[in-house]
């Protein structure tokens, strides 16, 4: 017989797929990293687990405890999984620009959630790292695992990202992609590309526009990546360049990667996949572009994949003039 004892245990071992039509007759394979297959439907369910085991070692999280962390969603059902395993209770906290599905998969995995607003400074005490800060100090038992700074988060990715591409690749991948939020998949998948790499993988950040990493801060809707500050998680000196991508492109992306691939993926695997695109342009048939997609577009029905939402965001273009597909160009 061959089953797991938990869900928790079935994280990682992600595959890859060749993108096809959104490539546009480029030579060069891109080649995408589908981390929706996880099991909590994102590349967060590989540092979870890391984060709890070393919490639990160091007697930082002790039975009964909670875990209270700031989260955009998909951290947070990372958690969950490891914490539903270990019976932890879960208290997360979301900035209010995620409200909608996200928030709700949280409920559903029997989370407590808290809403923060989204347009303050991270010092100022209303927060989502205030709020964090603040409930963890409050209630007894309380761990935060920090993503921002914790330095388990990368470690995940060297241990396993960047192996399974490695591996999967037979070492041949010339050019790693992936969005930066934490900085965790690229600093720990990154390092451990570059090192295992005798010619060096190039590593390249996509960025949203008005992301710190690569520019101006400004807003932007794009979730999960880019950020106003640099944590502790990113070593940028892994980065060798990045790709900015504004929202139209992103968003246009990822619902071309929904209808002309089949992936339906969140916009951070759209804006990633712009600038995969953009490095595979210069590019020849031997070089080997792989690209991250971090989560699944169950999160983004109401928002990126629903008409009146993007209406209501400026990009009524990309809604009444679909991007050409195989089967009507
Ligand atoms: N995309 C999404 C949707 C995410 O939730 C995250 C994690 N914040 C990322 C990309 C970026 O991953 P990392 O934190 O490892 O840089």
């Amino acid at each position: 017989m061959r089953y797991a004892e938990h869900i928790a245990e079935l994280v990682g071992g992600t595959p890859l797929v060749r993108l096809n039509s959104v490539t546009d007759g480029l030579t060069t394979p891109v080649l995408a990293k589908i981390e929706y297959v996880n099991p909590g439907g994102s590349s967060k369910d590989r540092i979870a687990a890391r984060i709890v085991e070393a919490a639990e070692r160091d007697g930082l999280l002790r039975p009964g405890g909670t875990i209270v962390e700031p989260t955009s969603g998909n951290t947070g059902v990372g958690l969950a999984l490891v914490a539903l395993q270990r019976g932890y209770r879960m208290v997360f906290v979301v900035p209010d620009k995620f409200a909608g599905e996200k928030v709700a998969v949280l409920k559903a995995y029997g989370a407590e959630v808290v809403m923060t607003p989204t347009h303050v400074p991270p010092e100022h005490p209303d927060s989502y790292y205030s709020v964090s800060d603040r409930l963890a100090r409050e209630i007894p038992g309380a761990f935060k695992p920090n993503q921002f700074a914790n330095a388990n988060g990368p470690r995940a990715h060297f241990e396993t990202t960047g192996p399974e591409i490695w591996n999967d690749t037979d070492g041949r991948i010339t050019h790693f992609v992936a969005g930066v939020g934490t900085g965790g998949t690229i600093t720990g998948a990154g390092r451990f590309l570059r090192e295992a790499s005798s010619d060096g993988v190039t590593i390249v950040g996509a960025d949203p526009d008005g992301s710190i990493y690569s520019g101006e801060v400004g807003s932007y809707l794009v979730e999960g990546v880019g950020e106003d500050f640099w944590p502790a998680t990113f070593d940028p000196t892994v980065v060798d360049r990045y790709e900015r991508v504004g929202d139209r492109e992103s968003f246009a992306m990822t619902r071309r990667l929904a209808r002309e691939e089949g992936l339906l993926v969140g916009g951070s695997s759209g804006m990633a996949v712009v600038a995969a695109l953009r490095t595979a342009r210069g590019l020849g048939p031997d070089d080997l572009v792989v690209v991250l997609l971090p989560d699944h577009g169950r999160g983004y029905l109401s928002k990126i994949y629903d008409d009146g939402w993007m209406r209501a965001h400026g990009f009524a273009d990309l809604v009444d003039a679909p991007a050409a597909s195989p089967l009507t160009s």
